[in-house]
């Protein structure tokens, strides 16, 4: 961590935050990391690396580490610290106590996207066959849960389609509610290169992202639409496609399904979807998105980029499906330089979702009523598996307040803090009797918690993950968990206390279980994985060693399904007592909730979350850069500090969640996407007005 002069030795491993998945040698004196410094073999990165990867280890030693199980009581009680074994028996103790009062479906667990794959993995094992239902979820579920639904129905996989060296093919470049240079720096590294080849970009976004600003970038165009109306976007573009003759026809005929394009095909090209009657939806003049169309199906290769920007809606699951009929309509599938490319926000939410920590789907995103899935579990497991999808976490926040969810493991994830309208989430986790939190730190989720279980970091274990472009890294541990246990261990105590034998001496033991029951894992394993470097999955006897470009040839669900994405406005509007809508994102130097960079030296870049104000409404207001704002929504209040400029719109206010004061959650509100509940962060409607210092 501290830079020492001449290691002694060298590990290999993968950066535990964004979805790049960057590889690092960890330069060890000793048991001592002194410098991270990327790996120029890693293929994903290629040697490069950015200020959070690099420079902000710093909170692995960090002196708020927890090392020390603790247990209460009651939420108003002090802590006592106790033995990893007391700790264990006593949230098994309280789980059963509550089963038996409440019933099996009493309790659950939540594992996190920053958990290796082996850990998500034995943690929906542990609910489904220690707990004994499918009351399991992942954080994933706030951020691509509707990229797993979207393009499972369209392309029928829920994962991107590409590599990242890809980009380096593609003509044109499509990025949609993403903004790579500050969430994904790497990647954006690489794109932009890219674009000062002369690739062609189009940015679809209400703010106007870094990427426009690349120097010496050739043509690019901005379409600044309103926030929560990307599906009359989509769809506008796809009009023109249609109606235009810009199709790849040949790739339709042979690819894709006739009877659903040919429905698809009559929506799309009703005058309603044309860019011009869509005008005063969006807020994007209709020549603009002509142009745009005509560019991204003119390119030899087109390729799409998107992010939470695109799934964090009350429709992101249709805009996903409305991304992939774009890229199937135009044939902008299947090989170098195209494709649909979810870009992941943490280092394994492809992973999380990958290993069945939704509550329904097993891992391999085998759904629980399949009779033939389900038998095999089963059999390896030993116990008997529910076929009915047990709770989401926001149905455990909503059981939990009525009473009937009682008890819930929570492991890497601050939910309190991440999770939209706070005041909600709270009530939730003040209402359980047993809520056990398994982290690094003491988060804003442990203030509820009855049992608090130290967490490792990646830099103190061994396992895997998968990042944005499906590719499986090893992680490799470089030192000893401070508080003795990796987090894989946590789990299997918890298991054994709670009467469902786990025996497992390496994860290398729990990727081999993976890939005996995940057709798409079959052919991993960790010698594969330190032979070859990384594995893009699937790989099994087809693709013994990984697959990088998808549906090259097929789709898994045969033929390319073009899916109905009807534009429907989103709940939360705007009116006089909340004239201007909020939308939130990230910046270069923190991450997520800042649990672990701000106990960093990027702390000192980026100390505080601010209010982005456009000028007109700050004029308007009387709001000058610095001052105190109150912001009101449907759901709550916080106060920020104002940063006048004009990244956004007029009428649109934007800011960052990374600091817990920031209060950004507390006014989101518990909208959330129709098929997948992921919440709608990125539109909620707000009064800004100026107050006195806090
Ligand atoms: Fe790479 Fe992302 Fe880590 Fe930066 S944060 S080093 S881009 S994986």
């Amino acid at each position: 961590v501290i830079d020492e002069g001449l290691p002694e030795h060298s590990v290999v491993t993968t950066c535990a935050y964004c979805g790049v998945g960057c590889s690092f040698e960890a330069q060890m004196k000793g048991d001592q990391v002194v410098r991270m410094v990327p790996y120029k073999g890693g293929a994903a990165n290629h040697g490069h690396s950015c200020v959070k990867g690099r420079f902000a280890f710093g909170y692995a030693t960090h002196k708020d580490r927890l090392q020390q199980p603790m247990i209460r009581d009651a939420i108003d009680q002090p802590w006592q610290a106790v033995s990893w074994e007391e700790a264990i028996t006593f949230a098994a103790g309280r789980l059963q106590a509550i089963q038996q009062r409440y019933g099996r479906e009493s309790i659950g667990g939540i594992t996190s996207s920053r958990c290796t794959n082996e850990e998500t993995y034995l943690v929906q094992k542990l609910v489904r066959a220690a707990f004994g239902n499918n009351n399991t979820d992942t954080c994933a579920r706030v951020c691509h849960s509707p990229t797993g639904y979207g393009l499972k129905t369209t392309l029928g996989e829920s994962a991107g389609t590409q590599t990242f060296d890809s980009v380096m093919q593609a003509d044109v470049i499509v990025v949609i509610g993403a903004n790579p240079t500050d969430a994904h720096p790497v990647f954006a590294s690489q794109l932009r290169r890219r674009l000062r080849q002369g690739a062609e970009l189009i940015v679809i976004d209400p703010r106007r992202i870094d990427l426009l600003k690349t120097p010496h970038l050739g043509v690019a165009r901005h379409l600044p639409l309103r926030p929560g109306t990307n599906v009359a976007m989509v769809n506008a573009l796809a009009h023109v496609v249609v109606t235009e003759g810009l199709e790849d026809t040949a790739f339709v005929a042979e690819r894709c399904g006739l009877d659903a394009y040919r429905r698809w095909r009559d929506f799309i090209s009703q005058p309603r979807h044309s860019p011009e009657q869509l005008e005063s939806v969006t807020g994007v003049p209709a020549a603009a998105v002509r142009e745009a169309a005509r560019a991204y199906a003119g390119a030899r290769n087109g390729a799409i980029y998107y992010g939470l920007g695109v799934t964090e809606h009350s429709q992101g699951s249709t805009m996903v499906m409305g991304i992939a009929n774009l890229a199937l309509a135009t044939g902008n599938i299947g090989r170098e330089g195209v494709g649909v490319n979810p870009l992941r926000g943490q280092n394994n939410v492809q992973g999380s979702c990958d290993m069945g920590s939704f509550p329904h789907e097993l891992p391999g995103y085998q759904h629980v009523s399949d009779i033939t899935a389900r038998a095999r579990f089963e059999a390896d497991w030993g116990v008997q598996i529910d076929d009915e999808p047990g709770l989401r976490i926001p149905n455990m926040f909503d059981a939990a307040i009525s009473g009937s969810f009682k008890g819930l493991y929570v492991q890497g994830e601050d939910i309190a803090q991440s999770d939209p309208n706070t005041l909600h989430v709270e009530a939730a986790l003040g209402s359980l009797e047993c809520l056990i939190v398994q982290d690094i730190f003491l988060n804003e989720t442990a203030k509820y918690a009855h049992v608090l279980l130290p967490g490792s970091t990646f830099l103190e274990k061994n396992g895997t993950f998968t990042n944005a472009e499906r590719r499986i890294n090893r992680v490799r541990k470089v030192m000893a968990p401070l508080a003795g246990k990796e987090d894989w261990e946590v789990t299997v105590d918890l298991a054994n206390a709670l009467g469902y034998p786990m025996d497992y001496s390496h994860p290398s033991q729990i990727m081999d279980e993976i890939a005996r029951l995940t057709p798409s894992f079959a052919g991993v394993s960790y010698a594969k994985l330190d032979r070859l470097g990384s594995i893009q999955w699937p790989c099994n006897d087809a693709y013994p060693e990984g697959m990088p470009i998808m549906h090259e040839r097929d789709f898994p669900i045969g033929l390319g399904n073009f899916a109905i994405t009807e534009y429907v406005a989103t709940e939360e509007r705007t009116n006089r007592k909340y004239p201007l809508l909020l939308t939130t994102g990230r910046i270069l130097s923190q991450y997520n909730v800042g649990a672990q960079t701000r106990r960093t030296d990027n702390q000192q870049w980026h100390d505080e979350d601010v209010l982005e104000v456009h000028p007109h409404d700050a004029e308007v207001r009387g709001i000058q850069d610095g001052d105190w704002l109150g912001i009101t929504s449907r759901a709550g209040h916080t106060v920020l500090r104002a940063r006048v400029n004009d990244r956004m719109l007029p009428g649109v206010v934007y800011t960052t969640f990374h600091h817990p004061g920031s209060g950004a959650n507390v006014i989101t509100t518990d909208s959330s996407d129709w098929a997948t509940n992921c919440p709608e962060y990125k539109v909620t409607a707000v009064q800004v007005e100026k107050v006195s210092q806090p």
